[in-house]
């Protein structure tokens, strides 16, 4: 068993993570229980994720619909406890698809996408847990709402599309100290009444932890890193 374990790179990589997640947050006091390791599959197929499943993890984000929907299905039918999070940019077209597939859509940013979101859902009659993500570098190119618009975005997403929001996403921009990124949403999730926190990433989920994101999504420190052929 832990021959088999140090010999699939896979597995060293998932068990490092979820070591140093502990790590970090008995550094800060927090119950290591209470931080969700989100482990980003996307560009990588069953031979990869299943060795992770059968090693105990059971929550997975995907940042497309069309690749999710392509390797998932198969993989929850033999095992059903499974979460499956969206975590890339949503296109309107694409709602249906994300309400039918997902447990939890992370990437709520927008007007349209939550009128579409609540239509599906109330069609669908599933309910997907949701996040609003947060553009928190006001980055031209990224996805998310701008900073001073995401607390009235959220109450908005609960008035008007009757959307239970359950907590903010983050990603800082590649270049600069996520810190001070993860301190905004952190506040932004407090004046908008939401307890959960999806921030950090290989790179820097052990800040994250420490600073109270309550899920991380990592992918490359657990599957290594990803060919885009
Ligand atoms: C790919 C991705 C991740 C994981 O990135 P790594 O650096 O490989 O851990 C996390 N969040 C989002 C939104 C992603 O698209």
């Amino acid at each position: 068993m832990t021959n088999e374990t140090a010999a699939d790179p896979h597995l060293s990589g998932y068990h490092d993570v979820t070591t140093r997640i502990a790590k970090a947050a008995a550094d800060v006091g927090r119950d290591p229980a209470a931080v969700t390791l989100v482990a980003v599959s996307k560009t990588h197929g069953e031979e990869a994720i299943l060795p992770v499943i059968e090693a105990g993890q059971r929550v997975f984000g995907e940042n497309k619909v069309q690749e999710a929907k392509g390797k998932w299905p198969a993989l929850r039918e033999r095992f059903p406890d499974i979460e499956l999070r969206l975590i890339g940019p949503l296109q309107s077209n694409k709602a249906g698809d994300a309400v039918a597939l997902f447990d939890v859509i992370e990437s709520v940013d927008r007007e349209k996408i939550a009128r579409e979101l609540a239509k599906e859902m109330k069609k669908q009659e599933r309910a997907p847990r949701l996040y609003v993500q947060v553009n928190t570098g006001e980055e031209e190119q990224k996805a998310g709402i701008p900073p001073k618009e995401a607390v009235a975005f959220v109450a908005r997403c609960r008035e008007e599309h009757g959307l239970a929001i359950e907590g903010l996403m983050c990603i800082p921009p590649a270049d600069e100290n996520p810190g001070p990124h993860f301190a905004l949403l952190r506040k932004l999730a407090e004046d908008a009444g939401l307890a959960k926190l999806s921030m950090g990433m290989s790179g820097d989920f052990e800040t994250a932890v420490e600073m109270g994101a309550t899920s991380v999504r990592v992918g490359s420190a657990i599957f290594g890193a990803r060919d885009y052929g």
